[in-house]
């Protein structure tokens, strides 16, 4: 009876010094970041550092192993799984700092008003204006990024949950993916953030953690965390991450960055640090929510092509169509007619594909598109130079074949638009050093024979200008 009495007795001390404990903030070990719950009692030390009892045997163990061994290196020490080492100096001014704000909560207006984002007409008409050809692609993300915005500004639209309008954009090198991108972001005045898929990993991984694209959205929107919110991630290069074949080794940085994607691409909360782009014991986290971050995903996807025609082939030689076997050997339009079936086939997991709902293919640049490339878009190279040289007072002009012969040569390259800048620097030098040390110089004109090694640039003294038929404007 007193023993049931006494059990009684030390149940209610328990429960007052649970209750007792509920008024404590709970307390998170310094190194692994898991809670007093998740990881047992903390060591306490100075400065409000707490350690769990892992850490802390993990860290002892690996001295006295080194120390025995007469190796001790405490930059091993760095390499732990899980720990990262506390620089005391950056501590002591972190502790001298005032503390940051927590997260602020959301206000009810939106960032974005709905009356402010440009019909998707006008989007594309801004875009025309920097990106030459590719007018599917505009079309596309213009609708896109328009109802993307729309759904992020009303929130949902009663029961009814709008997609998000994640991309999946497909071209070669140098077709312009990641200046529509930027093209967007500058037009929508949202933060961008531009990550390459070939240096993510699976956490715990040597190379970035997949989570890390959000920090440096964070840090494009000056860690405002609402903003970033609102921001888009474009992962170029994504072909890069597709399913290895033939491998018994985990794919750490395949098919697990896919999966680890997955969760970032619907939606969910992703502590980051603020400041910096790795986790780290001194750096402090916010929680930054992917929601209404407009994902954008971007490659060249190599041998698509030839998925696509093999299931073409395929099908076109069953039964009464049974058609010619090279029908699409020369197609240069093969690769619009790209399905989710033959991404899959090329490597992407059916759950990754699943969140990129809109997927899109930007063309191969001719060279008549190069030559457009060069002189037309709003700060096209062209204009650069002219401007350059116009502060000179010498008037720049290119004759129509020397934009061909540009374009042409760098149609070699294969690299796309990126070849011209390159190649247009090589011939500009000499121009460049050579017309400020004379001063009667009025018009330099770059000419065919010129670009192609067979002459000069026609030089023109001032006063002696004359206009051309065919010139750049
Ligand atoms: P990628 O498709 O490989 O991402 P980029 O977008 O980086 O290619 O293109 C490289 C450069 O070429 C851009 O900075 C831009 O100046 C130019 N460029 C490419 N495509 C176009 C285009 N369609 N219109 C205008 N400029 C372009």
């Amino acid at each position: 009876m007193s023993d049931k009495y006494e059990d009684e007795v030390t149940l209610e001390e328990d429960r007052e010094e649970q209750e007792d404990h509920k008024h404590e903030p709970e307390k998170f070990c310094t190194l692994c970041r898991r809670s007093e719950r998740q990881a047992g009692r903390m060591i306490d030390l100075p400065n409000n550092i707490h350690i769990c009892s892992d850490c802390m045997q993990k860290s002892f163990d690996t001295m006295n192993t080194q120390m025995s061994n007469g190796n001790f290196n405490y930059s091993d020490l760095l390499n732990m799984p899980g720990v990262s080492m506390i620089d005391l100096g950056s501590f002591q001014n972190q502790m001298n700092q005032p503390k940051k704000a927590p997260k602020k909560k959301k206000e009810a207006k939106p960032v974005l008003d709905l009356k402010k984002i440009p019909a998707p007409h006008k989007i594309k008409a801004t875009l025309d204006e920097y990106v030459i050809g590719q007018e599917h692609a505009k079309k596309v993300m213009s609708v896109a990024v328009y109802n993307h915005y729309k759904r992020v500004a009303t929130d949902t639209m009663d029961e009814i949950d709008i997609e998000k309008s994640n991309m999946l954009m497909i071209g070669p090198t140098g077709s312009g993916k990641t200046y529509l991108v930027k093209t967007l972001a500058k037009l929508l005045d949202v933060p961008l953030a531009i990550a390459d898929a070939t240096s993510l990993t699976e956490a715990g991984y040597i190379g970035d953690d997949i989570e890390s694209v959000v920090s440096k959205l964070l840090a494009a929107a000056d860690n405002d965390v609402e903003k970033a919110e609102h921001g888009i991630i474009f992962i170029d290069e994504i072909d890069k991450i597709a399913k290895k074949k033939n491998t018994n080794q985990r794919d750490v940085s395949g098919e697990a960055v896919q999966q680890g994607m997955l969760k970032l691409l619907e939606g969910s909360d992703v502590e980051v640090p603020v400041g910096a782009n790795s986790k780290n014991a001194m750096v402090p986290l916010t929680t930054v929510n992917t929601r209404n971050i407009l994902f954008i995903c971007g490659g060249a996807f190599p041998d698509l092509e030839s998925i696509i025609k093999e299931r073409l082939n395929k099908q076109a030689s069953i039964g009464f169509y049974a058609d010619l076997k090279d029908k699409y050997d020369d197609d240069p339009h093969l690769l619009e007619k790209v399905t989710v079936d033959d991404i899959r086939n090329f490597g992407m997991i059916p759950e990754f594909i699943g969140r990129l709902p809109i997927i899109f293919t930007l063309e191969g640049l001719s060279e008549d598109m190069l030559v457009k490339i060069l002189k037309e878009p709003k700060n096209a190279i062209l204009k650069q130079y002219q401007k350059l040289l116009a502060l000179d007072e010498v008037k720049l002009e290119f004759d129509e074949g020397a934009l061909h012969a540009i374009a042409a040569k760098a149609m070699e390259k294969k690299t796309g638009a990126r070849a011209l800048r390159a190649i247009l620097e090589e011939y500009m030098l000499d121009i460049m050093y050579e017309i400020p040390k004379d001063d009667s110089i009025g018009q330099v004109v770059i000419t065919r024979e010129y670009i192609e090694g067979n002459g000069g640039p026609m030089i023109l003294l001032r006063g002696q200008e004359v206009p051309l038929l065919e010139t750049a404007q």
